[in-house]
């Protein structure tokens, strides 16, 4: 047993993206949750910025979701996705493309948002090839993406700690520059003013050097969010599409934490007024609730898998738990939560405008480098401690925890997206307990 008095034996347990050691010293034991709040094993109640792990978009325990979710479990536990379907599944499909951007009209669930990745990849790959075009096998990422923790998510990925253990990953991957321009557009509000079609013409480099006839696919995230909420410069995403089209590659948006409502729009895709050839999704899609990840894919894509006999099985791929019946149930609840609410929407209001204003009120706190927002997503970047990266903003994490305040922090970067149903006093409480934090921190 562990010397402190703790209700659990927490060794067994190898935590993920955790410092083990430091965490098992002294625990943070979340115990309960509602709404904005989070309850701790001590009984402190702490103010959720991160909506969980940007997933609780409309807050925690709430009673639709987890009355459907109870109901789900005691009516029909599980259900095979295999040659055999539950109406859920298909409702909720239905409901999904009724919020996604025009042309995306077909749905795949999976579990996590990792498992969409994979999922978007191999119909990238698998559409290029039923079209006859087999050499399109190169897939682009860019640098300080994140998509997941599975092999083709962390070889398209961007982060250099995530990647370098595992050898080759998946093979034929390139990147492209990420789209964070300090010296330009440090501060700025939304979108930043400078370098997107720049930035987006380095695609075009990459098409010199592979040759269009190889390159399947490039996937992105609409603003990079793990890696401390990079907003792409105007113009980016809109000129990324053209040369995509230009030369028939498909475009990917990762929009597992843009989607449903981060940005103020239901996708980011309605947000930039792009919209891309298959968008991957999850967190959000339950509220965090029960795992879930979903895929969009335009319908052009869906058909031209829709040939062949009709007994044949035309994409030969899923998961045990796709489309699971609670999940599927909490899903449902979730996008009428949504709806009743108006929460896909809330944050290009008035709440948005505070929050911005409110975030870069932190402008002149100590460490403070860049402050970045869109939507009800946002982040201050702190100018590391010299020779001791991240350790800046792990001690501002740690402090913020001990004042009640749940904040995520990536680098010395810290992130935030707090549950959509966040109000003025949630966000003046913010930023009154960063301040002290960043005026306490080394
Ligand atoms: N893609 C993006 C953009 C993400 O932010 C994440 C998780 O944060 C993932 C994929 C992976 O999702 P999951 O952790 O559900 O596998």
């Amino acid at each position: 047993m562990l010397d402190r008095a703790r209700p659990n034996d927490l060794r067994a347990f190898w935590m993920p993206f955790t410092a083990n050691r430091q965490f098992k010293q002294a625990p943070r034991l979340l115990v309960a949750a509602k709404d904005m709040h989070y309850t701790t094993d001590d009984g402190r109640m702490v103010l959720d910025a991160t909506s969980g792990l940007w997933c609780v978009n409309a807050g925690h325990g709430r009673p639709k979701i987890t009355q459907a979710i109870q109901q789900q479990a005691a009516e029909m536990d599980y259900a095979p996705p295999f040659q055999m379907g539950h109406p859920l599944a298909f409702e909720l499909a239905n409901r999904l493309v009724e919020i996604a951007p025009k042309g995306m009209d077909h749905v795949f669930f999976t579990n996590s948002g990792s498992e969409s990745v994979e999922t978007a990849l191999k119909i990238a790959l698998a559409y290029h090839r039923v079209r006859g075009e087999g050499a399109r096998t190169r897939l682009i990422g860019r640098e300080r993406g994140y998509h997941g923790v599975n092999f083709g998510g962390t070889a398209v990925g961007g982060i250099v700690g995530n990647r370098k253990m595992y050898g080759t990953l998946v093979g034929g991957v390139d990147h492209l520059p990420h789209t964070h321009l300090p010296d330009r557009n440090a501060f700025s509000r939304g979108e930043p003013e400078h370098g997107g079609e720049d930035l987006a013409n380095t695609l075009e480099r990459l098409v010199g050097l592979h040759d269009a006839s190889t390159i399947a696919a490039v996937i992105v995230e609409p603003v990079a969010g793990s890696t401390g909420v990079l907003i792409p410069p105007k113009g980016y995403l809109q000129r990324l599409r053209e040369i995509c089209d230009k030369h028939g590659i498909l475009l990917i948006f990762d929009e597992v934490i843009t989607g449903f409502g981060r940005l103020g729009t239901p996708f980011a895709a309605d947000a930039f007024g792009v919209t891309p050839d298959i968008i991957t999704a999850a967190k959000g899609v339950t509220n965090g609730a029960v795992p879930m990840g979903a895929v969009f894919v335009k319908k052009e894509i869906y058909d031209t898998f829709m040939t062949g006999p009709e007994h044949l099985i035309e994409f030969a791929h899923g998961y045990t738990y796709s489309a699971h019946p609670l999940a599927c149930a909490a899903g449902v609840a979730t996008m009428e939560t949504y709806k009743d609410e108006g929460l896909l929407t809330r944050g290009s209001g008035e709440i948005g405008k505070y929050w911005e204003d409110a975030l870069h009120s932190l402008k002149d706190a100590p460490h403070v480098i860049d402050i970045r927002n869109i939507g009800l997503v946002g982040a201050i970047e702190l100018e590391p401690i010299d020779g001791q990266p991240t350790k800046r903003a792990f001690s501002a994490f740690l402090k913020a925890f001990e004042k009640n305040l749940l904040i995520r922090t990536t680098g010395d970067i810290i992130a935030m997206s707090p549950p959509l149903i966040v109000e003025k006093e949630h966000i003046d409480q913010i930023v009154t307990i960063l301040r002290e934090v960043l005026t306490s921190v080394e």
